[in-house]
This record gives structure tokens, sequence and C-alpha cells, in this order.
């Protein structure tokens, strides 16, 4: 059975005009800050990506593209900036950052109510706590994703391939809110396969493509590929080898076009969360 295609850029467009459409009744639009330190390329289209977002929505957009040599206080300044302007709602700050720089200082610096990809640790505590907040926006994506098609992780055996603090583990924990049974694995996991082929809902965000092989997908299993990564020729692959998995998996999602485009379309809906709270509508 060969399974269904989730269509996360469909899924976006109607995320982002659902988005716009609530911007347009508003006396005061939403704002956004992107903050960028150095020139590469990938942050860099990436910027380019949140500016069209921000457009289609009719929400403010502000880039800061700060060069590789900036200073601790420099970028602190920045931030502190941004928190104080009023028509900013959300403060985007692209990671990782130059080594010279301190990244926790600088996530530290956000103020929590503008932090709208929940990297700060309140933001992130909440989240763990299982209070309101903002979530983060892949994982959030993912989520968006399993009500799209109505798959619920209730009583669900769910498997998360990675631990990182921005995909992995708020993935475990929004998937544990809707009680699922979560594993979160890792490099230091001894059998991945025989955890993977146990999962009804396999999310793999390692950024290893091929590491997730057809016979490591349950028959019948939802597969989400969070993993955006380039190949020798350029092309955009996941973790997962796709034709092979998609021949046993009732769900699977494609990259590009599956988790992606959701990402970026939950910033703007958290960009509009944020100028809600401000009070602004
Ligand atoms: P990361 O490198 O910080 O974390 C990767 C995680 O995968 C680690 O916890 C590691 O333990 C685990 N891992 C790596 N190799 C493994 C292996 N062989 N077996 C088991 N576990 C393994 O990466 P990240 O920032 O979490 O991003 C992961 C992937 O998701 C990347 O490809 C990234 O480009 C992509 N990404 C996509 C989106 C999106 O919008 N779809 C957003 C953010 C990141």
């Amino acid at each position: 059975m060969a399974a269904v295609v989730m269509d996360g850029k469909g899924l976006a467009a109607k995320l982002k005009e659902t988005v716009r459409l609530q911007v347009e009744r508003m006396e005061r639009r939403p704002g956004l800050a992107v903050v960028l330190v150095g020139d590469d390329p990938a942050a860099l289209s990436y910027e380019a990506g949140k500016r069209k977002d921000c457009q289609q929505c009719g929400i403010y957009y502000d880039a800061f593209r700060l060069p590789e040599n900036t200073s601790q206080a420099e970028l602190m300044d920045v931030i502190g900036i941004l928190n104080g302007r009023a028509e900013i709602d959300g403060i985007l700050l692209l990671l990782p950052l130059p080594r010279h720089l301190d990244g926790r200082a600088a996530v530290l610096a956000i103020r929590p109510d503008k932090d709208v990809d929940c990297v700060h640790p309140v933001n992130m505590g909440d989240l763990a706590l299982g209070m309101e907040s903002f979530r983060p926006c892949t994982p959030a994506g993912v989520m968006r994703l399993l009500e799209e098609y109505r798959i619920d992780p209730a009583g669900k055996r769910c498997v998360v391939v990675g631990r990182s603090n921005i995909v992995g583990k708020p993935q475990a924990m929004l998937l544990l809110q809707k009680h699922g049974t979560v594993t979160i694995c890792h490099t230091r996991t001894p059998d991945l396969e025989a955890e993977c082929r146990r999962a009804d809902i396999l999310v793999s965000a390692a950024g290893r493509p091929g590491l997730i092989t057809g016979d490591m997908v349950k028959e019948g299993a939802v597969v989400i590929d969070v993993s955006i990564n380039r190949d020798a020729q350029g092309r955009l692959r996941g973790d997962v080898d796709y034709a092979a998995a998609a021949e046993r998996a009732a769900y699977i999602t494609p990259v590009p076009g599956g988790t992606g485009p959701v990402t970026r379309a939950v910033l703007m809906e958290n960009t509009l969360a944020a100028a809600l709270r401000h009070g602004k509508g």
C-alpha cells in the first residue's frame, strides 16, 4: 500500500492565509525581527524566506544582518533595542552564532513574550510543564501536520530520533502532551532499528541522510521527516529513504515540501499570537 503524502506546502499556505485574514482586520499589525550574525548562505536564504512570509501575511518585518565580527555587546544592544520596540512582537535570533559569541547570554536577553521560536528557558520550561507558551516552530509544525491528517498521538507509540533543544526534545514533549508514549533516540541509542520498527509515529530529526531505511518502518506507520540535508548533487534530502518507507508507511512527509513550509507558517502564527498578547488587535 502506498502511503498518503502529507502536503506540508498546502497546509502552510492555508495557515498563512488564516494569519493574513486576521492581520488584515487588525488596527496595529504584528511585527517580526530577524537577527542574523555573519553571512552564511543558508542563513541568508532562510532570512529571505521569513521576509517573504511576512509580506504574504501582512506582518511588519525587519532584518538585522550583523557582520561576522560583531561583539557580544553589540549583539546584546540590538536585542535590547528590539525588546523595547513596540512595533516588534517577535524576535528570531538565527542560531548557531559565530563561535566567539555567547549564544546562551543572547537567548536569555530576548524578552520571553517576544521569543516566537521558544528558545528562552522560561518558554521551554513552560512547555515542559505543559503550560500555555509559545511552541517551537518546527515541532509545533509537526503537530499541525498530524492534526491536519487527523492523526491522534494518544495511545500511540511515538519515536523521535534526535534530542536537540530546538527539535527533538520539544517534539517529544508535544507528543507527550497529546498522550503519546514517547521514546527519544539519539547517537547513543544501542538499537535504533528496533526502536524505529516499533513506532506508530516516527519523527526523524537526526540530520543524517539515509539513516531511516524502509525496513525500519512499521507497516502502517506515520513517518515524519524533519531533516533537511543537502546531498553531493546539492539536492535536499531528509533522513528517511523515502521510496522504500512510502511502501510501508500509511502517511509520510516529503523533503522538500513536508515539515519545512509548515515550520515557517507556524512562525507567522506565533508572531500573530505575540501581537495579540501585546494588546494589538
Ligand atoms: P542537531 O544536529 O542539533 O541534532 C541532531 C540529533 O540527532 C542529535 O540529538 C543526535 O543525537 C541525533 N542523531 C544524529 N545522528 C544520529 C544517528 N546516527 N542515530 C541516532 N541519532 C542520531 O540537529 P537539529 O538542529 O535538531 O536538526 C536536525 C535536522 O532537522 C537537520 O537536518 C536540520 O536541518 C533539520 N531542521 C529542519 C527544520 C524544518 O523546518 N523542517 C527545522 C530545524 C531543523
